[in-house]
């Protein structure tokens, strides 16, 4: 009665597409579950994305769980992930992710650190929020504690693959490599656009560790 009576006050709605929710549905609404665009790829290697990565740096598999379009469905799901402070929604689609895994699968999610002032502005980071879930529903753990950015740089928007990679060669810092040895590593971003981030990140990962790296998106760019 009192959630009835709640749901007129406050109606849930879809966080995909506005649409108030009925009391069954959680989150994103039955239609967007059916036309949210999922790559379908999940786990086969190589894939539609692997193209980004290939070359570039030593891997071994590359997941994406949504295709990433300008102005779409999965743009406003990111949106609020990112800025608007939908937190739980970051840790539900982890959840979501994390699935299709076990521990048999990865030993450790490492999720694509904030540097530290960002951070505080945005008080929570939304790689961890999929990380966290992925990790609670999979059963692997997760560390915030080997990958870290130790340096800020502006906005990367408008740069080329190379252009970002120079500039964010030198972000990160990775604490620990000892203990990354010989495990089976997946990094976790909420996007994956041109890949640089990803690849300045694999890249000390690598550098530092004998540890088998693996990278997914929440969502890619095709
Ligand atoms: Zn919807």
């Amino acid at each position: 009665m009192i959630h009835r009576f709640l749901q007129l006050l406050y109606p849930k709605c879809c966080f995909a597409c506005d649409q108030v929710l009925i009391r069954s549905e959680n989150w994103i609404c039955t239609r967007c579950r059916f036309e949210l665009p999922s790559p379908g790829l999940f786990l086969e290697q190589p894939n539609w994305i692997s193209h980004k990565l290939d070359g570039l740096i030593e891997y071994d598999r590359v997941h994406a769980y949504f295709l990433f379009a300008e102005g779409g469905k999965v743009q406003h799901l990111l949106h609020q992930i990112k800025y608007k402070g939908q937190q739980q929604l970051g840790e539900y689609l982890g959840a979501c992710v994390g699935r299709s895994f076990s521990p048999a699968d990865y030993d450790v999610i490492i999720p694509m650190p904030l540097h530290p002032s960002r951070l505080k502005e945005r008080g929570y980071n939304q790689a961890a929020c999929i990380a966290k879930g992925m990790a609670s529903e999979s059963g692997i753990p997760f560390s915030e504690s080997h990958l870290l950015r130790t340096k800020q740089v502006a906005s990367l928007i408008g740069l080329n693959r190379a252009e970002r990679y120079a500039s964010l060669e030198e972000v990160f810092e990775v604490k620990s490599p000892e203990e990354l040895d010989g495990k089976r590593i997946v990094l976790v971003d909420d996007t994956l656009t041109t890949g640089a981030t990803f690849l300045a990140a694999g890249a000390k990962i690598k550098a530092a560790s004998t540890g088998k790296l693996s990278f997914l998106a929440l969502a890619a760019l095709k």
